[in-house]
């Protein structure tokens, strides 16, 4: 709570985050508690935020407000402005319900800015009002907080949480076409002739081996190269490990669990996918096309946006909950052609482990990161929030 010690009137009111804090509460909570009419974009821009302090300000207001029990599981790093760092989960009629819907954001650290507007958005709403007894719902926000503070794909190791579900006591699967390509992936300097030779010798693949050759070689994952993209990791990470406590923890007694994992990035520019890994034709991929039909691609089936990808969450989730049925998806909104991530991912990752220069500004890297995975536009995040919505809303209804 907000505490004023006498004679600190002065810098109480001259603190920021007191005004960011009133401010969130009117604009998120005033229109549903009063009934009072704004304009649907104008309500869900409110829903998202510019940095991961403020996704995390709305998020734990929405979900007080709402009446969840909340649990802060707080990062040993700060973030981007010194803030402390956190996965908050909200939890409402937990432990205890037998059908649970859960819903995530941030595993992809600066594609949390989606995740967390669908969250607020829906609490904001009135999601968690009326459920009944056996149906419960976890929001878990930020699951990878110092990607998204400071705006990073990776994690604090540079780890790639959604290739980080893996056994780490096995030896890890190989990914040779990365092994080739290493040199142009992660180069030892961002100079245009970098980019040209890369540009050449990608296209040269494609051409050669195939679009999803390169994609996979690129994207599925490797486990050999710790500054490089899409890095597995040598060990479990932090994030990997308070998810594992949180499932131990509200959903273990539960039979029926649906997990939307939200992320950004991939596909038509404002466009959702439903990304799952079970198998077409088995009971349970016909009933996520049930709830979301063609929206729902398999990777392994060469129908989505994403090649398929080694120790993936949705891997992971699944192994953790053996006795209950389980549906995981990650539901993805596209903003630019791949080649653009690609190139804003490796120079961030570049500034990330060698700094910037004179000639390359650091933090404007990392601004064009946060561009491609989180266009600022008004049209995209009405799609997302209206589509993000729809798609958590027909999956809960199902659970009734
Ligand atoms: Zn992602």
């Amino acid at each position: 709570m907000i505490k004023i010690r006498s004679g600190s009137l002065y810098s109480w009111l001259s603190n920021k985050r007191i005004y960011t804090f009133v401010i969130v509460i009117v604009l998120i909570m005033l229109p549903p508690i009063t009934g009072i009419q704004v304009s649907a974009e104008v309500l869900a821009s409110n829903f998202f935020s510019d940095t991961y302090h403020e996704a995390r300000t709305k998020f734990l207001t929405a979900a007080k407000a709402a009446g969840g029990n909340l649990e802060y599981y707080r990062h040993p790093l700060l973030g981007a402005d010194s803030e402390e760092l956190y996965i908050d989960v909200a939890t409402f009629n937990l432990p205890g319900a037998r059908s649970v819907l859960v819903l995530g954001s941030g595993t992809h650290g600066v594609e949390g800015f989606a995740g967390s507007a669908i969250q607020v958005g829906l609490l904001a709403e009135g999601i968690a009002k009326n459920l009944p007894s056996d149906v419960g719902l976890l929001f878990y926000h930020a699951l990878n907080p110092y990607g998204f503070s400071h705006l990073r794909r990776f994690n604090e190791d540079n780890i790639d949480l959604n290739r980080n579900f893996i056994d780490h006591d096995k030896p890890y699967p190989a990914n040779e076409g990365y092994d080739e390509l290493a040199w142009l992936i992660e180069p030892d300097s961002l100079s245009s002739w970098q980019d040209i030779k890369a540009k050449l010798v990608f296209a040269w693949y494609r051409l050669t081996k195939g679009k999803l050759w390169l994609q996979k070689a690129i994207s599925q994952g490797q486990y050999n190269h710790p500054e490089g993209l899409f890095f597995g990791g040598n060990k479990e990470a932090w994030s990997n490990n308070t998810l594992q406590k949180v499932v131990e923890r509200h959903l273990i007694a539960a039979s029926k669990v649906v997990l939307i994992d939200v992320h950004t990035g991939l596909g038509e520019y404002a466009a959702a996918e439903v990304i799952t890994e079970v198998r077409p034709g088995t009971p349970a991929h016909e009933r996520i096309l049930k709830w979301w039909g063609n929206r729902v691609k398999v990777p392994s089936a060469g129908e989505s946006v994403s090649p398929p990808v080694m120790g993936s969450l949705k891997s992971g989730f699944t192994r953790l909950l053996p006795h209950a049925d389980v549906t995981v998806v990650a539901l993805e909104f596209g903003t630019f052609p791949p080649p653009e991530a690609l190139w804003a991912l490796r120079a961030e990752n570049y500034v990330h482990h060698h700094g910037g220069d004179e000639q390359m500004d650091k933090q404007a890297i990392k601004y064009e990161l946060k561009r491609v995975f989180y266009p600022d536009k008004q049209e995209w995040k009405q799609a997302v929030w209206q589509q993000g919505r729809g798609i958590v809303l027909q999956a809960l209804e199902d659970m009734y």
